[in-house]
């Protein structure tokens, strides 16, 4: 599943090869061929990563929404070049002067007006993102507060409350602000609310300046059994909404509600 960061970094690519070009747009989704025509000649205006979304703007109020869930990916080619994967699992091309930007088996594509999308109950309605500027303190914790019945691990993932924010950031998170995923967001202090703040911030951020580095910032993920590299206590692992959480028990406390 691409996070936040991931999303961001790809967007950015998008946006060099993308931003200001005319797009010839294929798409390999039924029901959206039939639009291929109205999108002729148009210029791609802005490439934009909100949460985990992308969207892709083009003239005359259109915009592109891509997800790529768990599955999907996106692959740059200059124009000739072979591609590296089938030419069935293509879901979206645009085809500039210059390069094929490829949408690989993502399974969501949509092609919406701005108004429509920020109506979608699905895709619009997003909780502010720690790696856009136009991100809002504020917000976000106007946000955490309506959840106070809710666990902290579960509402982290919640794309309406702040957007991004997946499996690894979130387990993250908790562990470097030092609360429990199990804790419910109104037993939260102010100073452990504004820890969160400052990790979501820190570690999205973290994420993005070393993509293509070995991932230090990641202590517990995935690290169930090994000791703590805070105290040495042992990394647990548990089931929250579907997902396999970590924590550790020593360094975030036993959930008071479990
Ligand atoms: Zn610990």
């Amino acid at each position: 599943m691409a996070e936040g960061p991931l999303v961001h970094h790809y967007a950015n690519r998008l946006r060099k090869v993308l931003k200001g070009k005319e797009a010839r747009v294929e798409f390999g989704i039924k029901g959206l061929k039939q639009f291929e025509p109205s999108l002729e000649g148009l210029r791609v205006q802005e490439v934009e990563a909100y949460g985990k979304q992308f969207r892709i703007h083009f003239p005359e109020d259109r915009v592109l929404l891509v997800h790529l869930m768990m599955w999907g990916s996106w692959r740059i080619y200059r124009n000739g070049e072979d591609w590296d994967k089938p030419r069935e699992r293509a879901r979206l091309i645009l085809r500039t002067p210059t390069h094929d930007v490829v949408a690989f088996s993502t399974p969501i594509v949509r092609l919406l007006t701005k108004s429509e999308l920020q109506e979608d109950p699905r895709w619009g309605n997003l909780g502010p993102d720690p790696l856009r500027p136009d991100f809002s303190i504020k917000q976000f914790f106007h946000l955490l507060e309506e959840q106070r019945t809710r666990e902290i691990g579960d509402v982290l993932l919640d794309q309406r409350v702040v957007s991004g924010i997946g499996n690894i950031l979130r387990v993250e998170i908790l562990f470097q602000s030092r609360i429990h995923p199990r804790r419910l967001v109104g037993s939260l202090s102010e100073h452990e609310r504004n820890e969160i703040l400052r990790w979501v911030l820190k570690l999205t951020r973290t994420w993005m300046k070393n993509m293509r580095k070995k991932a230090s910032w990641i202590s517990i993920y995935r690290k169930s059994g090994k000791p703590c590299p805070h105290c040495g206590a042992l990394v647990e692992f548990f089931r929250q909404v579907g997902r396999i959480t970590y924590a550790c028990p020593k360094c975030q406390g036993v959930s008071t509600t479990s």
